[in-house]
């Protein structure tokens, strides 16, 4: 078995494979993503009981790591910092998975019998595996809209005038200079914090017509409040609480339904406890388009499109916190003829799935938000390791013992 990713999914998979004595090669860096992808400074926006990964026994939740290292418990009031969710996972692996192997996949392909895969990685190894398990959560799919693309004709990053918050481990380099954050979620509003804080001279510019922040958890609510709004790792409501109750119910729904739920059960918001870092803090404009962007000397000029009519805003920066496609077609390292032969959930580009993970292609599951288009918004989140990993482990071990 080959598992592609160590963050959350893959190692909570990783973990179950190796407590069944299934043969398992893990590939990838050690929470990866919540090491470079996320800006130093950042905390998780998810409550501390939405955030334990999936062990095969008991004694490996977040809460386990706090006590066994004297550190204090976290509650709902209590923001999660990255570096202590990054310290949570290394030592996950350390008592669940084993050895992990940083290597990149670059190459995965149909192996020369009809059955199994061959796996390429970025020192030149090759090798063959039975089954392979993508875990590899946002790596590749991060979006950001064409009009903003304009402004870096070799290509976004930190250097360039436009990059995607998924380039950044440190924002403090922008001090001193003028810089748009494009959206209005939690990346863009935590990015904006830290901007700010660090003496850069930010802009928030958001499409939708408010910003949306998230209410403060009450930790002992009574009990017709509780019943009217029950609550669920992604938040408070019916609607959540089922979605995570039930991924595989959610499966089942009709295909709009349910992707109607994917885009719409969990908008751009900001965490409860960001609010005073940014409200009356840094300068946020709501409905508000870019219509136009173009480089000019070393600075982006920004035609925008608000209420008050038409506006050129000129910065050292943009910053798009433009999320996310789930494109199966954006992961490079799946041969072109794998990746036709995946059949994907109508109306996008999300693998369809067995209720097991599996795509259509024997033998390749697909987890994280990938997968959130067949089971819901759970996926997304560290959360949904609990539904998946056991039952992708399960499946995928029998490819090994055929
Ligand atoms: C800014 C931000 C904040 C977030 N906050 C939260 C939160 O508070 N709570 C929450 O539940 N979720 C949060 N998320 C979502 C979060 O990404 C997922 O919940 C979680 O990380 C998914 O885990 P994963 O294992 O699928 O992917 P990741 O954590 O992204 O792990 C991917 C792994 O794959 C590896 N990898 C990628 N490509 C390759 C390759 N080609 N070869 C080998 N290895 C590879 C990486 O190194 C990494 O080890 C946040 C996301 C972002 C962007």
């Amino acid at each position: 078995m080959v598992v592609i990713g160590a963050g959350p999914y893959g190692l909570s998979v990783a973990a179950h494979l190796r407590a069944a004595g299934v043969p398992v090669r893990i590939f990838g860096e050690v929470m990866g993503s919540w090491r470079h992808a996320m800006a130093t400074g950042m905390f998780l926006k998810s409550t501390p009981d939405a955030t334990d990964l999936s062990a095969p026994e008991p004694g490996g939740r977040l809460s386990d790591f706090r006590r066994l290292h004297g550190e204090s418990e976290l509650t709902e009031l209590t923001p999660i910092p990255c570096d202590v969710f990054v310290r949570y996972g290394q030592w996950f692996r350390h008592r669940y998975v084993g050895d992990v192997d940083p290597a990149r996949v670059v190459d995965v392909d149909r192996g020369p019998s009809a059955s199994g895969f061959v796996v390429g990685l970025d020192d030149g190894r090759q090798l063959a595996a039975a089954a392979i398990v993508v875990a590899t959560g946002l790596n590749g799919l991060a979006c950001i809209p064409e009009e903003l693309l304009r402004l870096a004709p070799e290509g976004p990053g930190a250097g360039a005038l436009v990059s995607h918050t998924s380039h950044h481990s440190d924002l403090s380099r922008y001090a001193g200079q003028r810089i748009a954050v494009i959206g209005g979620g939690q990346s863009a509003l935590e990015s904006a914090a830290l901007l700010h804080e660090a003496g850069a001279h930010v802009q928030v510019l958001v499409r939708d017509r408010r910003v949306r922040w998230g209410s403060v958890p009450q930790p002992d609510r009574p009990w017709p409040q509780r019943l009217a709004q029950p609550a669920s790792p992604l938040g408070t409501g019916w609607t959540l609480a089922a979605v995570c109750r039930a991924p595989g119910g959610v499966r089942r729904l009709p295909v709009a339904a349910r992707l109607l739920l994917f885009r719409r059960a969990l908008g751009p918001s900001g965490g409860w406890w960001l609010r005073h870092r940014v409200e009356d803090v840094v300068p946020v404009r709501t409905s508000c388009r870019v219509i136009r962007a173009e480089a000019s000397d070393s600075t982006a000029r920004l035609d925008l499109t608000g209420p008050g009519g038409s506006e050129r805003l000129t910065v050292d920066h943009v910053l798009a916190a433009t999320g996310y496609r789930l494109d199966i077609d954006a992961l490079a390292f799946l041969a072109p003829a794998l990746r036709r032969g995946i059949v994907c959930v109508p109306g996008s580009k999300a693998p369809r799935l067995t209720s097991m993970f599996e795509t259509s292609m024997p033998g390749l599951y697909v987890t994280g938000s990938l997968a959130a288009p067949m089971f819901g918004p759970m996926m997304r989140f560290v959360a949904g390791t609990e539904y998946a990993a056991a039952r992708v482990a399960r499946d995928a071990a029998r490819w090994v013992a055929a």
